[in-house]
């Protein structure tokens, strides 16, 4: 299908707020989609993975890049159009526009062509990845239409524009096959991608129904801001170790086996050993198991970081001789179907001790370590143990409930050991939307380089009543009324402030980006604390010493 279809449906679904309208015409246009139907509601959404798998990883500064190259345009023309509109698609609508006048040349650009490319930008890296990625987005620019053009750059920043969410694209899927949303709603759950859902309602082949040998979505865990709070969430807990491994489901059936990854794709070339250790210490004839899979040292069977798992994961040849080198141990910890029984609405209490009945220990495939207790001493130490291990913390679970697919439904909680905080300072953020269009909805966090403050993350504020710890709690309209204050430039919905307030923030990890300038992005921050009072900007912490953290976390996971 060519693309400018979709744009035509994409400037509908603008033209109209109301919800049912929306869902009308995509359940319209989905209704004529032939083969590349999946492909279709997926870019609808203006998405190109399910949500949860891979990003795109393309910021605002490779775009401007991407621009400066296919339309000839300068750095400072770009940069002005983006102050003015406020958007890079509009940016590169205008643009594109102004040298098609000049060129003529068109070529029709088909859906599938936009989706292929896309496709490929999340597994690009190494040397001359920037390059390449430029060359990826350039080849469909200089082909686009400005409307094709904007959509374009749209959909890989995935800011849309026009309001569909998967509430709606589920609507309209029941509607154009004659099918109730609750039955699509049910079948998401268990592959997690509208794309293939609506290619099966089509198809009249909904299956949410257990079935061996086709993956159903993980079940996800929240974070809890510390073990006390995570203890205090359940009547009946159960911790459990939370190992640093790849999520493993496991179907078998007879002698056959099959392992899906957390993305359901299958692996089960990957992992010949675990097949194996299945085959011979699950006694079941047939079984859908939940476990992750860790490697070890191959002598002294010690735990290895993920990175070295990684290097299985992702070999295709040769299989033999990394199980040798790179031999894992399967850590069970959850049963979701057995000898043609669902078990997923079971409580976990129930499915653990039927787990405990057919898992046949050994070195190489065990259960996962759970301990059921309401004593907070005892998860403590049992937290504690588990940090001296190396591992990552523990998982707090509540015993009374079922298994919910793809979601994060609060049933598990995970409590990791963070790194030390840091304070840093805020300088910018954009509003919020709907709702809560008159609070700030992001705030963007600055650490010092020198004079300067140079973004490295970005705060949700939607967390901030929930998780403040400092005995200052901090409202939306409070934090609101603040940044308010110290808004010196405001473009589109977002603001930049004066460096005033300084926030303790607490996060997983130090990633490095290419999408803030400090070239560091803070993994998963949370705000601890207010420290306007006890400290200035010029006192926040600086990007030597985000460096520094970046470092020693990185010997940690080497050794
Ligand atoms: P995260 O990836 O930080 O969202 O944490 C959730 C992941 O922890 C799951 O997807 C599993 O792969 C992993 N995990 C490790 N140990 C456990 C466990 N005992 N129970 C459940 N998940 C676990």
């Amino acid at each position: 299908m060519e693309y400018k279809k979709l744009v035509e449906i994409y400037n509908k679904l603008g033209s109209t707020t109301k919800k049912l309208e929306k869902a009308d015409i995509l359940a319209d246009f989905f209704k004529h989609a032939e083969a590349d139907l999946d492909v279709v509601v997926m870019l609808s959404l203006g998405r190109v993975f399910p949500k949860g798998e891979k990003e795109l990883g393309i910021a605002d500064k490779l775009i401007i890049e991407i621009l400066k190259k296919t339309c000839g345009a300068t750095q400072d023309e770009i940069i002005k159009l983006f102050k003015k509109t406020g958007d890079l698609g509009t940016t590169a609508e205008m643009l594109v526009k102004n040298k098609k006048q000049a060129t003529l040349f068109k070529r029709e650009l088909t859906i599938k062509k936009i989706f292929e490319n896309l496709k490929k930008l999340p597994d690009i890296s190494g040397a001359g990845s920037q390059e390449k990625k430029i060359d990826i987005v350039s080849e469909l620019i200089s082909s686009a239409s400005p409307e094709e053009a904007k959509y374009i750059v749209r959909t890989i920043l995935e800011q849309m524009r026009f309001g569909v969410s998967d509430g709606i694209v589920r609507d309209a899927i029941a509607r154009a096959f004659g099918k109730t949303p609750g039955e699509i709603e049910r079948q998401y759950n268990f592959t997690g991608n509208f794309g293939s859902v609506a290619k099966l309602a089509k198809e009249n082949k909904l299956y949410a129904e257990l079935e061996i040998g086709k993956p159903i979505r993980c079940m996800l865990a929240d974070r809890a801001g510390n073990l006390k709070e995570a203890m205090e969430k359940f009547n009946n807990p159960a911790i459990e170790i939370k190992m640093d491994g790849f999520r493993t489901q496991v179907h078998k059936y007879g002698n056959n086996v099959k392992i899906f990854s957390r993305r359901m794709d299958e692996v089960t070339s990957q992992f010949p050993d675990v097949v194996g250790l299945i085959r011979k210490y699950i006694k079941a004839d047939s079984v859908i198991l939940d476990a992750e899979t860790i490697a070890v040292n191959p002598v002294t069977k010690a735990p290895l970081a993920f990175q070295v798992l990684s290097r299985r994961i992702q070999r295709k040849y040769d299989i033999d001789k990394i199980v040798r080198e790179i031999p894992v141990q399967v850590n069970v910890f959850d049963l979701l179907a057995l000898n043609n029984k669902s078990y997923m609405d079971e409580s976990l209490l129930k499915r653990w001790e039927k787990l405990k009945s057919i898992v046949t220990v050994k070195t190489n495939i065990r259960l996962v370590e759970h301990m059921e207790t309401k004593d907070y001493g005892k998860a403590e130490k049992f937290y504690k143990k588990s940090l001296s291990m190396g591992e990552e913390g523990v998982i707090v679970k509540n015993l009374d409930a079922y298994y919910q697919p793809g979601r994060r439904v609060g049933y598990w909680l995970k409590v990791k050991d963070m790194l030390e905080p840091l304070d840093l300072v805020v300088i910018g953020g954009e509003w919020g939307e709907g709702k809560r269009a008159k609070y700030v909805g992001t705030i963007l966090l600055g650490a010092r380089r020198g004079t300067e403050f140079v973004a490295t993350g970005m705060l949700g504020s939607g967390l901030l009543e929930k998780e403040t710890e400092g005995s200052e709690k901090v409202t939306l309209q409070k934090l609101t009324n603040e940044l308010k204050k110290d808004i010196i430039e405001e473009k589109g919905n977002e603001i930049k402030v004066r460096p005033r307030i300084v926030l303790e923030i607490g996060y997983e990890e130090i990633q490095k980006s290419s999408k803030y300038p400090s070239g560091y992005a803070l993994r998963f921050p949370r705000l601890l604390r207010i420290r306007t009072r006890e400290k200035n900007p010029e006192d926040a912490d600086t990007v030597a010493t985000i460096e520094k953290i970046y470092e020693q976390q990185i010997r940690k996971q080497k050794n």
